[in-house]
């Protein structure tokens, strides 16, 4: 076991045990260890008698736990050490005083726009789970946030709803204000914008111009512009003009524009040609529903933020049944935890399932729809799939299709023998055959994946 390995579980334990903890333990850095004594340093000159004379029973016992018999362990104050952190608490402590300070002023101005928009704390890039289905709009929004209007500007995100884009897009807001303090980002949701334009431009004459510049005037000075939902400028001339003047004002100052939409710019139908152009100018890239894997990390993550302890079998559960808007999925989530909370019941399976009663909703599907859209998927017809056709092509489509029946409604594998015309034994072969090469298969997965979707959205 590495030291630092060590000294990390025992502070762990320490958390709990110490309770002066964050002042006197935690700065404590591991400076070397030979094997039966751990010498820690110390950055306060002072402390090192306190930690011995007060905690030297709870240390030691820590590190006995930690690294499975006795160790011994001295503590000593570092000069150089104690200036380096004295360095970085100072840094620290600036940056959240920044922080502090900084966000409200986004929200008052946000709010002069009689917006409430603002960046929301739950949308960082540290919380947001990267699967196969975001991976280039993660790694593209990385690169924009890291380096504001050097290459990839504008970045246009689009995709349906719930699947992230104003997450990623705000991830991109939070690191810019934390790692480059100079830049000044500013969040806006579309639908916002256009009532506070209209609002100007329908305000009395002489009023109008005055309005009008003070409305101009508040993204003169952006550095970062987030646009949320640019669909909702379809349709509005006005608006659209307007926004073709920002946008060529900030793009032409080399400030950073990034853009989400449900669609992607050519089949908004009433954008102007010359949006739409420099809206594909930069770069467009999709969010598309999350894979299942993708799904389970988001309810781990979930979980663990929301301290809620639960059994793997309940984030499966809730995996399976909401695929295709993350919002929903932990929405199902939240509805599960909160339900317990106020039961004071523990999170099981059962409980999730009494809540949610996914079963019965999908109950409403029927055999037949999955037989035939499976068929239709695979290209073969309900007919081949019923008949005795034995070809590669008719099997698996068959047998697909039997594993989705069997996952989405409640049938037993009798009623679902009965309804593809095939002998029991045969259809649970082929449940089990597709559950394990699932497995390993990821083809066969999305395509199970996809074709659950479609029939979900029939
Ligand atoms: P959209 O703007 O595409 O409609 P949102 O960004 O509002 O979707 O996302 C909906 C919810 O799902 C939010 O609570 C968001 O945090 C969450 N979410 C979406 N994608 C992810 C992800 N990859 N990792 C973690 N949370 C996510
Ligand atoms: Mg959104």
């Amino acid at each position: 076991m590495e030291a630092n390995e060590i000294w990390d579980k025992a502070k762990e334990e320490l958390k709990s045990t110490v309770p002066t903890y964050s002042i006197l333990i935690e700065p404590l850095e591991v400076a070397s260890f030979d094997g039966s004594v751990i010498s820690l340093v110390t950055p306060h000159a002072l402390s090192a008698d306190v930690i011995k004379s007060k905690h030297n029973s709870s240390i030691l016992q820590a590190l006995k736990n930690a690294y499975g018999h006795d160790i011994g362990f001295t503590i000593n104050y570092d000069l150089e050490f104690g200036e380096k952190y004295k360095k970085e608490v100072t840094k620290e402590l600036q940056r959240k005083k920044y922080i502090e300070t900084k966000e409200p002023d986004m929200i008052d101005n946000l709010a002069q726009m009689q917006s409430s928009a603002k960046l929301n704390l739950k949308y960082k890039f540290s919380n947001f789970v990267v699967g196969e289905n975001n991976k280039a709009a993660h790694a593209v929004a990385m690169m924009v946030a890291q380096n504001p209007a050097k290459k990839y500007n504008p970045f246009f995100i689009y995709g349906a709803s719930g699947l992230g884009k104003t997450h990623l897009m705000q991830a991109i807001g939070h690191y810019v204000i934390f790692n480059k303090p100079e830049l000044k980002v500013k969040y806006i949701k579309t639908e916002e914008y256009v009532v506070e334009l209209i609002d100007c431009l329908n305000s009395e004459r002489n009023e109008r111009s005055k309005r009008m510049n003070r409305f101009r005037q508040k993204f003169k000075n952006v550095d970062v512009l987030l646009i949320d939902d640019i669909q909702f400028l379809e349709s509005k001339k006005s608006t659209m003009e307007e926004m073709f003047y920002t946008f060529d004002y900030l793009y032409n100052r080399n400030k950073q524009i990034v853009l989400t939409s449900d669609r992607l710019p050519k089949d908004i139908p009433t954008l102007p040609d010359r949006l739409r152009t420099r809206f594909e100018m930069g770069i467009v890239v999709d969010i598309t529903p999350p894979a299942f894997e993708t799904r389970v990390e988001i309810l781990k993550n979930l979980a663990k933020s929301a301290n809620v302890e639960t059994d793997f079998s309940v984030l499966e559960y809730i995996a399976k049944n909401y695929i295709n808007n993350v919002r929903e999925l932990e929405g199902a989530f939240n509805k599960v935890s909160a339900f317990a909370d106020i039961e004071k019941k523990p999170l099981t399976l059962d409980f999730a399932k009494s809540i949610l009663q996914c079963e019965e909703k999908s109950q409403e599907i029927s055999l037949n729809t999955i037989v035939k859209q499976t068929a239709k998927y695979f290209d073969v017809t309900l007919e081949d799939i019923l008949s005795p056709a034995r070809s590669q092509k008719v099997s698996n489509a068959r047998q697909i299709a039997v594993y989705i029946a069997r996952e989405l409604t409640n049938n037993s594998f009798e009623t679902i023998a009965d309804f593809v015309k095939k002998k029991h034994p045969t259809i649970l072969y082929s449940y089990e055959k597709i559950k394990k090469e699932i497995k390993t298969d990821k083809t066969k997965e999305n395509d199970i994946e996809e074709i659950i979707r479609i029939i979900k959205s029939l």
